[in-house]
């Protein structure tokens, strides 16, 4: 199929472009650069500099392109900005989402899969959480992504716009040539490993009095290119759906911190820390929708795999993408 990438310079993005061009398809990056890295477009991939902000580009881009579907990853995502920038993630995530919907509109396009959020959901009742739990955000950053995933329900009903918005739970690892560099890193295992790699003194614990075995949070942390396995197949997906996209297993803090130690062979030294604003201290996929009705089979169920392949990307690229 020939799809458009929007965001395809960020980590899920280009690690999803990268698999979709081994199997086979034509893919088209559309991205402005502000959190991705132009050396994490896979050479096979076209780059269209451009900004979901501006609808004439997006408008005039999926014109040239008029792909069969459109991947839209290009968004901000840190909780804690949007607690003090509630506008940028608003903008970002809704407005921009609308001129690339309007844009497939206008030129015809009819199928688009969608890069969510389990920050949709806000701290859950119970775990592992479903698709049939409310959505209860409780911050800006997934309220828009919320808003967004009800917003695509009507150019569905209207335009007939065929959806599929994936839940991720906490994306990790690498494939071989791409990885995570984010250039302010907030994420556990790519601030873990920085130390491993002596590049910060310390790894931060936040919050260590969590009512959980060891007190820290557990979360469900999924290997991307099993992430990267579900957006191909919501290619195909016969009808609109949401999809709560995880391992169904948790790994908490200090466990993420262990095992990383025994694939680095380094100690990392740690500070606890207050809890940080924001953080449930369980959050565990139930992802049997998706098996289920697009048969998505995770292939990395291992949190020592999942760090193995983010560890080797981190030693090959101490430096990330370098920008
Ligand atoms: N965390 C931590 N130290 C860090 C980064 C994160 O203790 O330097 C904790 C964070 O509080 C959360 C878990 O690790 O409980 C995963 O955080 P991350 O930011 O990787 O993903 P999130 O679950 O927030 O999407």
């Amino acid at each position: 199929m020939k799809i458009f990438v929007t965001g395809g310079a960020g980590y899920i993005g280009s690690i999803c472009v990268e698999q979709m061009l081994n199997q086979g398809h034509e893919v088209t990056v559309f991205d402005n650069l502000t959190e991705g890295h132009r050396k994490a477009v896979d050479p096979r991939a076209r780059l269209i500099f451009g900004d979901l902000q501006k609808p004439e580009e997006i408008a005039a881009a999926m014109r040239e392109i008029a792909p069969e579907a459109v991947m839209h990853f290009a968004a901000n995502a840190l909780v804690g900005e949007s607690m003090v920038n509630p506008s940028k993630y608003f903008r970002n995530n809704v407005y921009g989402g609308i001129n690339l919907l309007d844009a497939m509109v206008a030129a015809g396009v009819k199928r688009f899969v969608f890069s969510s959020t389990c920050a949709t959901f806000g701290p859950p009742e119970r775990n592992p959480i479903d698709e049939t739990l409310p959505q209860r955000p409780i911050n800006p950053y997934g309220e828009s992504k919320l808003l967004f995933e009800k917003i695509l329900r009507w150019y569905d009903e209207i335009h007939g716009l065929k959806f599929v918005a994936l839940r991720y739970f906490n994306a990790a690892g690498a494939s071989e040539t791409f990885g995570e560099d984010h250039r302010i890193e907030t994420h556990l295992i790519p601030n873990v490993l920085k130390v491993a790699l002596g590049q910060k003194s310390h790894v931060e614990i936040y919050g260590t009095d969590y009512e959980t075995p060891d007190g820290t949070c557990i979360r469900d942390y999924i290997h991307i290119l099993d992430l990267a396995q579900a957006h191909i197949l919501a290619l195909g997906a016969p009808e609109s759906a949401y999809y709560n996209l995880g391992t169904g297993g948790g790994t908490s803090v200090r466990e993420i911190i262990a095992t990383c130690e025994r694939v680095t062979g380094k100690t990392i030294a740690v500070v606890e820390q207050p809890r940080r604003a924001g953080d449930p201290p369980l959050l565990i996929a139930a992802s049997d929708k998706v098996k289920r009705e697009l048969g998505w089979q995770p292939q990395y169920q291992s949190i020592e795999k999942i760090i193995e392949s983010a560890w080797a990307w981190h030693v090959k690229n101490p430096g990330g993408y370098g920008d």
